[in-house]
Order: structure tokens, then C-alpha cells, then sequence
């Protein structure tokens, strides 16, 4: 089994540590912040061997150039994205595999939030690292894409099997439960998660990581097919896209 321990970075920012104890290798999922990631290291008695970038954004890769310099570790990242991508070593498209240590992860291509954003899917652990693609009740802000593109992004991740514990890479759950209760009022599996929500904040706890079947029953961005959201949006039986497209635009003016 993968070890993984969750590092707070920067003001919202999650970083993690992926250790194989079967060979030692370790990789840090992004470089939010040099700091605490050594610190982690530090504390775990690990190595880092590798770097694992899901997207060339300053939080995710500014520590890159620092952290290879420290370690000598290879640096992965988006094919697409390897102007972009401090320090690159091995650049992967969808489908490829990854291999750390023992085990090996699956590419899947998430444009959206960048045109170059990857996710890395541990079948075998069943865990997946989504970056900014997909988070605990929302999903990440096109900057470099089209909701096409994000709401074809989030089926490829919904498509993981529902036991999957999916890790994001921000902090975000409490803002984003105040906006999907807006939009889906009723839903009552949304209601139960909004009061475990608050209670982890409350006692200072991460809501982060997630699950796929948590975020199906209750993850307005992954929920185009719901009837309530549909009427709330004034886009009843409109199509996935529509209704995807309109839920992120609600949001980024909420
Ligand atoms: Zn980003």
C-alpha cells in the first residue's frame, strides 16, 4: 500500500507526500511551498525521488527548481505543458503509465483549468490526485479552457469507481458547500455533507481527501443530470454541457 501524508502549504494549498515502502521511492504531488515539504520529508525519514506536477500553476510548480536542485529527483509532468513545467524530465499523455517504486500510476489528460493539467490514478491503491481539475464540492476555474473541455475533464475523473479517494489540491469546501447549497437545496446527501463540513473546519480538520461516490451524490459540477439543479439553473433537460457551463458561471459570481 502507498503511504500518503497530506501537507498544508501556503494559504489553501495541499501538498502530498506518495512513499512506496516496498523500494522507498517518494514523490511529492506539486510544489506548492519548499519549506514544509521538507519539513514532511524530514519527519516521514523519506526520500524524494520524484516530483509529480498536475499543472504548471506557480502553487503547484514553484518549488520545482528547488526541490530537484536539493534532491537530484526526476520531475514529471503534461507533454502538453513541458514549456511550462520547471525542470521537466518526463513529460506523459494520456494513457501513460507511471511508475513509482512498485507501483504505477495512469495519466488522464484534465484540460480545463490549464490546457496542460494532468490527474494520476493508482488503480491498485485506488487513489487518484485530481490538482485543480476536481475539488470536495467544486471543480477548478477555466483559465485556459472551455466548459467542454471541463465538463469532458470531470466525466473522465467521475468515471473512477466511487471507492476511489480522490485528493485535491486546495482548501476550498467551505466556500464551495455555501454555493452548491444554492443550487441544490434539497439534495439531502448535500445537507448531511454540508454539517461534516462544518464541523471539520470548525475543529480545524481538512476536508480534503474526497471520494468519488461522496462527490457524485453531492458535487453540483458533477451533477448536470439532477433535476433540482436543472430547475434552479432554468435549464430543465438542457444538456450536460449547458448545465455545466451554467453552474460555473453562477459560481464564479457568487
Ligand atoms: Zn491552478
Amino acid at each position: 500500500m502507498l503511504e500518503i501524508y497530506q501537507i498544508p502549504c501556503l494559504q489553501d494549498n495541499y501538498g502530498f507526500l506518495v512513499h512506496d515502502p516496498e523500494t522507498g521511492a517518494t514523490a511529492t504531488i506539486d510544489t506548492p511551498e519548499v519549506a514544509p515539504i521538507n519539513q514532511a520529508l524530514a519527519a516521514k525519514g523519506w526520500r524524494l525521488t520524484h516530483i509529480l506536477n498536475t499543472h504548471h500553476h506557480f502553487d503547484h510548480a514553484g518549488g520545482n527548481e528547488e526541490l530537484k536542485a536539493q534532491w537530484n529527483c526526476q520531475v514529471v509532468g503534461a507533454a502538453i505543458d513541458a514549456e511550462r513545467i520547471p525542470g521537466i524530465d518526463v513529460a506523459l499523455a494520456d494513457g501513460d503509465t507511471l511508475t513509482l517504486g512498485s507501483k504505477q500510476a495512469r495519466i488522464i489528460e484534465v484540460p480545463g483549468h490549464t490546457s496542460g493539467h494532468i490527474a494520476y490514478y493508482f488503480a491498485a491503491d485506488e487513489v487518484a490526485f485530481v490538482g485543480d481539475t476536481l475539488f470536495a464540492l467544486g471543480c477548478g476555474r477555466l483559465f485556459e479552457g472551455t466548459p467542454e473541455q471541463m465538463s469532458e475533464s470531470l466525466a473522465k475523473i467521475m468515471a473512477l469507481p466511487d471507492e476511489t479517494t480522490v485528493y485535491c489540491a486546495h482548501e476550498y469546501t467551505e466556500a464551495n458547500a455555501a454555493f452548491a447549497v444554492t443550487v441544490e437545496p434539497a439534495n439531502p446527501a448535500l445537507q448531511q455533507r454540508v454539517k461534516e463540513i462544518q464541523a471539520l473546519r470548525a475543529a480545524g480538520k481538512p476536508t480534503v481527501p474526497t471520494s468519488i461516490g461522496l462527490e457524485r451524490a453531492t458535487n453540483p459540477f458533477v451533477r448536470s443530470d439532477s433535476a433540482e439543479l436543472q430547475a434552479v439553473l432554468n435549464l430543465s433537460g438542457a444538456d450536460e454541457v449547458a448545465v455545466f457551463a451554467e453552474t460555473r458561471r453562477r459560481k464564479d459570481h457568487f
